[in-house]
């Protein structure tokens, strides 16, 4: 028979494994949408781009750069967002799985009590979850290189989906759409845009270029905007070129 009161606590936590990112490096969490997929079909997200999720998306991590003072710059597009811990920060003493099981909560709850807000219209069928990871960034390089990818790949995506429903929606199936598309280029991609009418450049900058939240330098504190006994910064939203150095010359706070 076991006597409960011979497990000694030491005992029991030496087991536990103390996983710390490196320090000195910028990190970044990365949440997704689990099966967005299927919670953009059952919620009837408008294709390619449904720009209220866009924008319920954007209130979320918006949410996360006011409760936690550490992350700096914010990244997303479509179900992910990229959060830019600062390099110095020893947010629950930089152990992953604290730090990214703390924000993924924080945005789910966060997505579930604004849904309302962005769409009136549509019940929530069932509540989305979230994952996440976090990866450490040794130098402002590697990390811009990080959020070029991100970016890079929104522009991608989005070509390719603005072509993909522009085909389903004339003539083709889905099948038939993803068939015409495989191994085209571009050029070609917006050549076929330009002759249904559709000038790619021409689309919101909140679908070709994802959308990025940061804090204002200006020191228009919170305590002018909305009168709280506050300091803190006001946090901005939007949607512009991070693969040039023209946004990071002209935000050198971000990075720090
Ligand atoms: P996983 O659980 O592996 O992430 P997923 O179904 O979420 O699977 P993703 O690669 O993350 O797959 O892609 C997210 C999908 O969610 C997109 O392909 C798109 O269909 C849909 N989606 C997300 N946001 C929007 C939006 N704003 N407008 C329209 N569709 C969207
Ligand atoms: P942290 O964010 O570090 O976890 P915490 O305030 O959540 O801080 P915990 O050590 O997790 O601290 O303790 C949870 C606290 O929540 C308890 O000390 C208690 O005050 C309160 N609490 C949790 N569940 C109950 C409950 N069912 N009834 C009453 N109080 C509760
Ligand atoms: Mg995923
Ligand atoms: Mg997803
Ligand atoms: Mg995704
Ligand atoms: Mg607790």
């Amino acid at each position: 028979e076991v006597d409960i009161h011979k497990i000694r606590p030491e005992y029991v936590e030496s087991f536990l494994f103390q996983d710390k990112l490196m320090l000195s490096t910028w990190i970044v969490v990365r949440i997704d949408g689990c099966h967005f997929h299927r919670f953009s079909d059952i919620h009837k997200f408008e294709k390619p781009n449904d720009e209220k999720a866009l924008k319920l998306m954007n209130a979320c991590a918006a949410a996360l750069l006011e409760e936690f003072q550490d992350i700096t710059f914010a990244y997303g597009v479509s179900d992910e967002f990229s959060f830019v811990v600062k390099k110095e920060s020893k947010f629950y003493e930089r152990q992953p799985s604290a730090i990214v099981s703390t924000m993924v909560s924080f945005f789910s709850t966060m997505y579930i009590s604004k849904w309302n807000e962005f769409f009136p219209e549509t019940e929530l069928n069932y509540p989305p979850s979230f994952d996440g990871r976090a990866v450490c960034y040794p130098s402002s390089k590697i990390l811009r290189d990080y959020l070029s990818w991100r970016q890079v790949d929104c522009h991608i995506n989005n070509q390719y989906n603005t072509c993909f429903w522009m085909l389903v929606d004339s003539v083709k199936s889905k099948r038939e759409a993803q068939n015409y598309l495989k191994g085209t280029q571009t050029q070609e991609k917006n050549d076929l845009l330009a002759r249904n009418g559709i000038d790619y450049n021409a689309l919101p900058d909140i679908f070709r270029r994802g959308s990025s939240i940061f804090r204002d330098k200006e020191n228009k504190t919170l305590m002018e905007v909305n009168c709280a006994e506050d300091s803190r910064k006001k946090i901005v939203i939007e949607h512009c070129n991070i693969i040039d150095d023209d946004f990071w010359d002209s935000h050198p706070w971000i990075l720090g």
